[in-house]
């Protein structure tokens, strides 16, 4: 018998662990990192599948049985990862690198129509839920990653497989996405919290990629947006600008392929990319997508121009309701209807007996509303439309306070991951869908819905959860958007929605909760409609909105006075000038 190939290559030494190796992006991965003399570790849900999958890379490369090992576990069980490493330390001490491919596609529905039972999933012919998908997409790469890394040392490399779809419009995939733009989010935090031990973590972002998934997938978003088929193919080539051919074949715009993914995988995985840490790396044919979308606040809110006559609005509370109390009272005052849902029965009667003892009760009604409980909010909005007509807008806070989840992301405990994805991500995809639904089609709004998501104010120690959920609610927003602009063309609805979040963790000051409310109301009121999806609080709010040059009640008043004019302020990026720039700039002038 010949004897098996040596391993020689750019990852020669290296043992690396592979997510879904079993997949069509992952079985390339496999094939490309043994022919580079990695010595791998591929994992799989299924123990047949995955030692199929190990046969074929071992035929095909003629490498080493020992140089291919299988353990096979599901990533969304903690359990499972740590019953599959148990058997595997008998035989590998040490991991250096760890790929983490798997990840499933989620439901392939709008917002409205996002499985969150299993019932609602079956009916769809769907396979997963928006939970299952939260799990075995942010949950598996958080799961595998937290429970290896104590297998790793210093040198080692994490490379997590995000999608470029996480950053721009993908009709119906909301399931998928937003999980993925969390995962951008993770990737980044643990970047650098991983990075002071020597181990680095950086992510790759596939555009749509060459195989029989993204054909399938295409081919569902068309057929839920009622387009003709190759439309979603077409927009996303169209928008690549690179061409390729290889061979003698036509050179055009071409998807990337399963082997472009593992080169980026392979130069993050080995010691070429030793310098990089939290970099982020395209493999789109130069598909370019914009990574943030955000802009700062730099006025205090103008609480006196605020004119909600004639509306309604449902604020969203979260356990610790006092804040949505202050934005309660902003509405109220402004003359608006407010709808206050709480999370527990116990938080309403004492919310109820407050509101009676501060005399606050005549346009407020309070009820239970909980964000695992899909039928009971319909029920709600239902039974409050009905008595006071149709609710317009809405106020989102998290369901936990700051500080709440804490500590690093690299050492949370099973709990606190499916306790934070349950109630913060598959729990804001709950109460979108309950408005999309409620808004969907709606003939008696006065004026385009409006929801605005809130952060946390800071917990005083990095607030990686909270950028956590803002990454996912950021991507949230986009595709809510998005869906419904493309559900207005369709003459599914009469009026788009539109949304915000606002960043509140940026900021550390006691005027937060009233700075907040008050900009809160403003975007929920129609006041404003601002086209950035995040919007910060300033970290220091008596500075950047001019409070110490004792001009912030003259600021409220010269809003849209200089609307029109060209102004000229040399020296306006600091100091005295910065200030008179943002003065004028609010005042309507084009500062130069
Ligand atoms: P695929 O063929 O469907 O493979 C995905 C793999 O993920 C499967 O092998 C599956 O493992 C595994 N998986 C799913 N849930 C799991 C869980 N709970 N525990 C463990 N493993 C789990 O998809 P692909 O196209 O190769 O995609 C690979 C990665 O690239 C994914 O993260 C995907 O999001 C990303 N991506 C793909 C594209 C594309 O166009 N295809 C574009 C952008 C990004 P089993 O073998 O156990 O079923």
């Amino acid at each position: 018998m010949a004897e098996a190939k040596k391993p020689t290559g750019l990852l020669s030494g290296k043992t690396v662990l592979l997510t879904g190796a079993a997949g069509n992006i992952g079985s390339q991965i496999a094939r490309d990192f043994v022919r580079g003399g990695a010595t791998l570790i591929m994992t799989g849900r299924t123990k047949k599948r995955i030692e199929d999958a190990r046969k074929s890379v071992l035929a095909d490369t003629g490498a080493a049985a020992n140089q291919v090992l299988t353990i096979s576990m599901d990533g969304g069980d903690p359990d499972s990862i740590r019953d599959a490493l148990k058997g595997l330390k008998k035989t590998v001490k040490t991991i250096d690198v760890l790929i983490n491919n798997a990840g499933s596609a989620g439901p392939k529905q709008p917002l409205h129509a996002v499985p969150l039972t299993e019932d609602e999933m079956n009916a769809q012919g769907e396979t997963e839920t928006a939970a299952d998908a939260m799990r075995n997409i942010l949950g598996v790469t958080w799961n595998v990653t937290r429970l290896v890394v104590p297998m790793m040392k210093a040198g080692g490399s994490v490379v997590n497989i995000s999608t470029i779809f996480s950053l721009t419009r993908y009709y119906g995939r909301i399931s998928y996405v937003m999980p993925k733009a969390a995962l951008n989010a993770l990737s980044e935090l643990m970047a650098q919290e991983l990075g002071p031990t020597g181990i680095r973590v950086n992510t790759v972002y596939p555009g749509p990629i060459e195989s029989d998934r993204i054909r399938s997938v295409f081919a569902a978003m068309d057929k839920v947006q009622g387009n003709d088929s190759g439309t979603i193919a077409d927009y996303f080539t169209g928008r690549m600008s690179l061409t390729r051919g290889t061979g003698k074949a036509k050179k055009e715009k071409s998807l990337p392929t399963p082997l472009d993914v593992s080169g980026a995988c392979q130069f993050l995985a080995s010691d070429a990319s030793q310098a990089l840490n939290g970099v982020d790396l395209d493999v789109t044919n130069g598909m370019s997508a914009r990574r943030d979308s955000r802009s700062t606040y730099l006025t205090r809110p103008n609480m006196r121009s605020l004119d909600g006559a004639g509306l309604s609005v449902l604020i969203v509370a979260g356990e610790k309701w006092d804040d949505a109390l202050e934005i309660a009272k902003v509405h109220m005052d402004a003359g608006a209807h407010v709808l206050l849902g709480l999370a527990r029965n116990a938080d309403v009667a004492q919310a109820e007996a407050r509101v009676r003892a501060l005399e606050i009760s005549d346009r407020l009604t309070i009820v239970r509303f909980s964000r695992a409980e899909p039928d009971g909010m319909e029920a709600a909005l239902a039974a409050f439309t009905k008595e006071f007509g149709a609710i317009h807008s809405a106020v989102i806070q998290t369901l936990k306070p700051a500080g709440y989840f804490t500590g690093p992301l690299s050492e949370a405990e099973d709990e606190t991951v499916t306790e934070f994805m349950d109630s913060e991500l598959v729990g804001s995809i709950g109460i979108a869908r309950t408005l999309a639904r409620y808004w969907r089609g709606r003939e008696d709004l006065i004026q385009e819905p409006r929801f605005v998501f809130l952060s946390t104010e800071s917990d005083g120690g990095g607030n990686a959860y909270s950028k956590l959920i803002s990454a996912g609610t950021r991507q949230l927003v986009n595709i809510w958007r998005d869906e419904s602009r493309v559900g207005q063309a369709k003459g599914e609805t009469k009026h788009a929605s539109w949304g915000n979040q606002i960043i509140r963790y940026s900021n550390n000051e006691a005027e937060n909760g009233r700075f907040t409310a008050g900009h809160a109301s403003a975007l929920s009121c129609n006041e404003k409609k601002v086209a950035e999806l995040d919007l910060y609080l300033p970290s220091d709010i008596a500075d950047e909105t001019g409070a110490r040059s004792g001009m912030v009640g003259f600021a409220e008043n010269i809003t849209g006075l200089h609307k029109g004019k060209v102004a000229f302020v040399t020296g306006g990026s600091a100091g005295i000038g910065g200030q008179v720039a943002r003065l004028l700039a609010l005042a309507g002038a084009k500062v130069m």
